[in-house]
């Protein structure tokens, strides 16, 4: 029992059709630029612990390690988060930020995830 059809709303920002509240290319186009990099470094600047799971995040791991630092939107920019709200943005490891937001996108497409708790 599954429905293939997407449904589109107009993106908030530039009114084309998307599949969430602000479309990908908004997304894209707040998470780069001036105003972000400024706000990026404030959060980093001023919060030391993974807001998502709760552990010190080390700001000196190379990008691309998993424990290194990120910026996590509280409410994501596809959810009609504001993309450069302090209030919204908190620090987070890179990984934990790809775990939300990939659960949030499991939960969106109903994907079911079973875990086994007992082995962790
Ligand atoms: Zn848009
Ligand atoms: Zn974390």
């Amino acid at each position: 029992m599954s429905c293939d059809v997407t449904l589109t709303v107009p993106c908030m920002d530039c009114g084309l059709p998307a599949i969430s509240v602000r479309c990908k290319t908004c997304c894209a186009r707040l998470r780069s630029g001036r105003p972000w990099e400024r706000l990026k470094h404030t959060v980093f600047a001023e919060e030391s612990h993974c807001w998502i799971c709760g552990t010190w995040v080390n700001q000196d791991l190379p990008q691309e390690h998993a424990k290194s630092r990120t910026v996590d939107h509280v409410q994501a920019l596809r959810d009609g988060g504001p993309p450069l709200d302090r209030n919204n943005c908190r620090l987070a490891h890179r990984g934990c930020n790809t775990a939300r937001t990939n659960q949030a996108r499991g939960n969106r497409t109903h994907t079911t995830l079973s875990v086994d708790i007992s082995t962790i």
